[in-house]
């Protein structure tokens, strides 16, 4: 098969169709790895664009009559099908109408027809025949000639399907908005120039019919439309937009440094007068600098004041650089975080500050310490913690609003002395903590501080008394709560001493906390296996004759032997215990007295201990009664001792209690007379039995004579009010004699015996 005669111009089409072919090819290829539901009908466009080719280059090059009658009818009828898938492209293209399946069976349908039509024509030759036909050039064609009403409806459907096309994309290039015009516009005007340029080629009778080449280049550039084409007028008018809607400030420099473009935030955010400058003077010397660098994007972060207010910036820049990779201009987006950043100090204050005094709370206290240490590690360092006694009480009396006003005030104090290189909190309710240079600290400071509160919240009903624990930080590697734990520790050591306000902590501290938590662990035990056990200790009267006894308790230790209660009561009545321990040796002393009374020995007594906190632990009336009742002794062989702090603090309320006690019949004593806050005037409001004289206080605090002479007259107070007076810790004669002389009669002691297991005194005063 070759062309029955060779012109130049055939050549080159055939060469052009060849090439056609391939690269129809190559854009299936392409086409079919792209997405999206163009694909389907441009590739389908693409191969029926192939298949017309080849029938017209068939057709060009063919020798015999019939292969070019086969060619050309295989031409028109690629032509329809070309022309429907065109049509599928167009309605997804466009999206503007939806076959529907009734008018795709007719169009289909129309198709097919036509298509058997033109197989028909190469066996009856009803719609064209083919002749040869030499042209002036010396090519001799094939031309179709004697076309027939049927071949008028070829015409009408392909042209039918064409006009359809056009009107689809024209409406939608019109409906569409101006921005994306163009996509269909281009479309349109290729579909249109394609199908000019085949009527004339139609009317020009040429030989050398190019339409199908135009098809094919139709193809390609619908294909390259719809698939890959990225308008660029598109995108950069979008991504103007963008821009200058972004919240972003963004300027645009040239390559000189000049700002050609600004977005409506910059006017938003610095005004339209004051942006030059600002231009200036926060850009100039960034772009110098970084325009010579070779980042291309860096980010930072500024404070600029804009109308009057300082608003947070985080800065972008961005080199621009064009596709030779020369630098051509930058721009910066400013992003404005004032109110972001200013929401998180808010938050971050909130969680790290105590509401009401505004000073750190415990963890971010703990926290700063930590930092503050790690960054000075050779500077020593001295924790102070504040505590306020009975502050609870504080509260209850006066309200929490004026609770509230003192932890203010102490705030307050604490702030105002703060020296720097200091960091301090609230830690808990009523506890403040302070972290100070050891070389800073002073004692005096935090004492004018406690006297000044004292002086503003001290009133009749409620006297105020802040302590302060220091500890000197000796292992930095603990943690601050432990710290904390020291300085308060040492405050425990303030107790009963109410004039040292500040006290230091050091290891026996320690120590004690732990022996303390030790024996609280052990007391259920002690107190089920009867490790406590009561001793006495003789009452004497003057002619030397055994009133009576005291109890006194003793713990036999199984490790630690025989235990004073100077080592445990206290800690028992920090801790509530003491109530139960007081109930055990009561019941003992109790049995004890039964016991004497089965023997006939009912003029003795025993003495028992009432700790301060048994009247706030246990219902004392009915406790003693039933006691009494229980072991059916005199309740007037019980005797009561309690100390004179209880009726110091606790007056009113228990004046009446001991009353009822003593209208049942116990008899009550006042120990340790004459310890811490003795008050003679107390002994004019309260009705007791006995007053029991510690002869060690008077030692301590008085000089002899001067001593002597305040027992003097408290004895004959005492004797004037009618109650009996007992003196205790009577260690020599001679004081027997002096205190004979004074007019006491009544007399424990060394002297005369020390307190001793139950059995060595029944042994020694039967
Ligand atoms: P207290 O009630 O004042 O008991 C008197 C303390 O003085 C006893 O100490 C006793 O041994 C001691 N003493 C007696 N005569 C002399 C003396 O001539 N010279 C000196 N220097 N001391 C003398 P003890 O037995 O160690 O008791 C200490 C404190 O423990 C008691 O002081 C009392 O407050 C408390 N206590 C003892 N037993 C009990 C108890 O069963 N319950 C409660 N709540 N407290 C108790
Ligand atoms: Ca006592
Ligand atoms: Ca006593």
């Amino acid at each position: 098969m070759f062309p029955l005669n060779g012109g130049c111009h055939m050549k080159f089409l055939l060469t052009a169709l060849c090439c056609m072919v391939v690269l129809l090819s190559v854009w299936i290829k392409r086409a079919r790895k792209s997405e999206g539901e163009l694909k389907k009908p441009i590739v389908h466009l693409l191969w029926l664009a192939i298949f017309t080719v080849i029938a017209q280059g068939v057709f060009f090059i063919c020798d015999s009559n019939i292969t070019a009658t086969v060619a050309i009818g295989f031409y028109y009828a690629g032509i329809d099908w070309l022309l429907i898938v065109m049509l599928s492209y167009v309605e997804a293209y466009t999206r503007i109408f939806r076959g529907s399946r009734a008018a795709k069976t007719v169009v289909y349908g129309l198709a097919v027809l036509d298509s058997l039509n033109f197989i028909l024509n190469i066996f009856i030759g009803h719609i064209f025949v083919v002749s040869q036909h030499v042209y002036k050039d010396g090519y001799a064609g094939w031309s179709v000639s004697r076309a027939t009403p049927s071949f008028t409806f070829h015409l009408v459907f392909t042209y039918t399907l064409v006009a359809f096309c056009a009107m689809a994309l024209a409406v939608k290039a019109v409906k569409t908005p101006a921005f994306y015009r163009r996509k269909y516009l281009i479309v349109l005007i290729l579909f249109l120039t394609v199908v000019l340029l085949n009527g004339i080629c139609k009317l020009a009778k040429s030989p050398y019919d190019i339409s199908v080449f135009l098809y094919c280049m139709l193809g390609i550039q619908i294909s390259h439309y719809s698939l890959f084409y990225k308008p660029k007028g598109l995108i950069d008018s979008t991504l103007a937009l963008v821009v200058a809607d972004i919240n972003d400030a963004v300027f645009c420099f040239d390559l000189w440094g000049k700002c050609v473009y600004t977005n409506k935030m910059v006017e938003e955010y610095f005004g339209r007068d004051t942006r030059v400058d600002i231009v200036n003077s926060v850009f100039e010397e960034k772009i110098r600098e970084y325009s010579r660098g070779e980042q291309e994007s860096i980010q930072y972060k500024v404070q600029l004041e804009t109308d009057g207010k300082l608003r947070f910036f985080n800065v972008s820049y961005h080199k621009l650089i064009d596709k030779k990779q020369c630098y051509i201009g930058c721009f910066f987006t400013l992003r404005d975080r004032t109110e972001e950043i200013e929401k998180f100090k808010e938050e971050h204050h909130r969680v790290t500050h105590d509401k009401l005094t505004g000073l750190f709370n415990r963890e971010y206290f703990f926290d700063a310490v930590e930092k503050l240490m790690a960054v000075n590690p050779d500077v020593k360092y001295t924790m102070v913690c504040s505590n306020i006694k009975g502050f609870k009480l504080y509260n209850e009396l006066f309200g929490e609003k004026m609770g509230d006003e003192v932890l203010k005030m102490e705030a307050e104090l604490l702030e105002r002395d703060a020296v720097e290189g200091t960091v301090y909190g609230r830690i808990s309710g009523d506890e403040f903590a302070i972290l100070v240079p050891t070389k800073l600290f002073r004692a005096e400071k935090f004492i004018k501080n406690i006297n000044q509160m004292k002086e503003h919240f001290n009133n009749s009903q409620y006297q105020m008394h802040i302590y302060v624990g220091v500890y000197e930080i000796d292992d930095r590697a603990e943690s601050v709560s432990v710290m904390c734990d020291k300085a308060k520790l040492a405050i425990e050591s303030h107790r009963g001493d109410y004039n040292a306000v500040v006290t230091y902590y050091d290891k026996k501290l320690l120590e004690k906390s732990l022996y303390e938590r030790k024996i609280v662990g052990e007391f259920d035990r002690a107190l089920e296996q009867g490790e406590f056990c009561m001793f006495l200790q003789p009452q004497i009267a003057s002619d030397g004759r055994l009133l009576g006894a005291e109890a006194l308790v003793r713990w036999q230790h199984p490790e630690r032997g025989l235990v004073f209660p100077g080592d445990f009561i206290g800690v028992f009545e920090k801790t509530g215990l003491i109530y139960r321990l007081d109930r055990y040796m009561w019941e003992l002393a109790a049995d004890k007295l039964r016991e004497w009374k089965e023997q006939g020995r009912e003029d003795l007594y025993i003495s028992v201990n009432i700790s301060a906190k048994d009247f706030y632990y246990i219902d004392l009336y009915s406790e003693l009664t039933n006691l009494t009742e229980k072991y059916g002794i005199a309740p007037k062989n019980l005797k009561l001792e309690i100390t004179e702090t209880v009726l110091m603090t606790e007056m009113q309320n228990q004046t009446e209690l001991l009353e009822r006690l003593r209208r049942y019949g116990f008899q009550i004593e006042i120990d340790d007379f004459g310890s811490g806050y003795s008050s003679l005037n107390m002994l004019k409001n309260i009705d007791v039995d006995v007053v029991k004289i510690d002869m060690g206080f008077l030692d301590k605090t008085e000089r002899v004579e001067r001593g002597t002479s305040i027992l003097n007259s408290i004895i004959l107070l005492i004797k004037n009010l009618g109650m009996g007076v007992i003196t205790e810790g009577v260690e020599t004669k001679e004081q027997v004699d002096s205190l004979m002389g004074m007019g006491c009669h009544m007399f424990q002691g060394y002297y005369f015996d020390k307190p001793m297991p139950i059995e060595v005194f029944e042994e020694k005063y039967r």
